[in-house]
């Protein structure tokens, strides 16, 4: 265990909030990696919450996560509730949602805080293959991190942020429904071949799988993903 600090927190959207979190400068990850934090205020013993890297390497070892606060969690609401300046037990990183060797486009798919190890990968390397991040949420107000994605798919001509809302209102421009149902015309978009990663809820994660496999016939190799729950 390692004793960690909050250093800052800022809320991203009306459900998520990003810590700051000071680990020192020893410590060193992969983008794709996570941590987990031990959850001292909850009644069962030792629990402990793990939670993506939502930012590049840096020197210092700092670094950020975004916590999606689930009603009646104990991890998300002490980590919701938690002041800059308090100390956080840790382990990590952890993980093997890291970029396997970039040899042909890349498909990246995220709902909710799925796309924080999206972003730390995206932010850690410059020079990638064609890719494209297909961002589900419900509500234009529930996109984080957008105007990160929008700055960098405006530096990198090979990047596209393609989010789409299951409840966007009328004056939404953009795409509607689950990632599942866009996932066929991005891989199209791509070239018919792609390495696919998908980051976010188990649910979504093998609707996702079950459209890339059956209807589409990408190699389960070809197939990265995250689960959260
Ligand atoms: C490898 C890994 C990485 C993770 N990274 C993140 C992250 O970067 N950000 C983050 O917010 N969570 C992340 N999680 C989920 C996180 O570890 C906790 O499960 C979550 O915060 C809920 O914990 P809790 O104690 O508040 O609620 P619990 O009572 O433990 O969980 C209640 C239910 O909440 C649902 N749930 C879990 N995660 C989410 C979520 N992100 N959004 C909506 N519903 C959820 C699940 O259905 C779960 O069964 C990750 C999980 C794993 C395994």
């Amino acid at each position: 265990m390692r004793e960690a600090k909050l250093i800052a927190a800022r809320m991203l959207t009306p459900e998520v909030r990003e810590l700051t979190v000071d680990a020192g400068p020893g410590f060193v990850f992969e983008p794709g990696q996570w941590v987990s934090f031990r959850i001292p205020q909850s009644t069962e013993d030792r629990v402990a919450r793990a939670y993506s890297i939502a930012s590049p390497p840096r020197q210092d070892g700092t670094f950020l996560v975004a916590v999606t606060r689930v009603e009646g969690g104990p991890g998300s609401n002490f980590l919701h509730t938690i002041e800059p300046g308090e100390p956080l037990a840790m382990l990590g990183p952890e993980g093997l949602f890291t970029l396997h060797k970039p040899e042909r486009p890349i498909l990246m798919v995220a709902t909710g805080t799925g796309v924080s190890p999206f972003r730390s990968i995206l932010l850690a390397y410059e020079q990638l293959p064609e890719t494209l991040l297909l961002f589900g949420h419900r509500t234009e107000q529930d996109l984080l991190y957008r105007e990160d994605f929008v700055a960098i798919e405006q530096r990198r001509g090979s990047f596209r942020y393609i989010p789409t809302l299951s409840r966007g209102g009328p004056e939404w421009p953009g795409r509607r429904g689950y990632v599942q149902s866009h996932v066929p015309e991005m891989v199209r978009m791509l070239g018919g071949d792609c390495d696919v990663y998908v980051c976010g809820l188990n649910k979504m994660i093998q609707q996702v799988r079950g459209v890339l496999k059956n209807d589409l016939g990408i190699p389960r190799q070809r197939i990265h993903s995250e689960r959260y729950d």
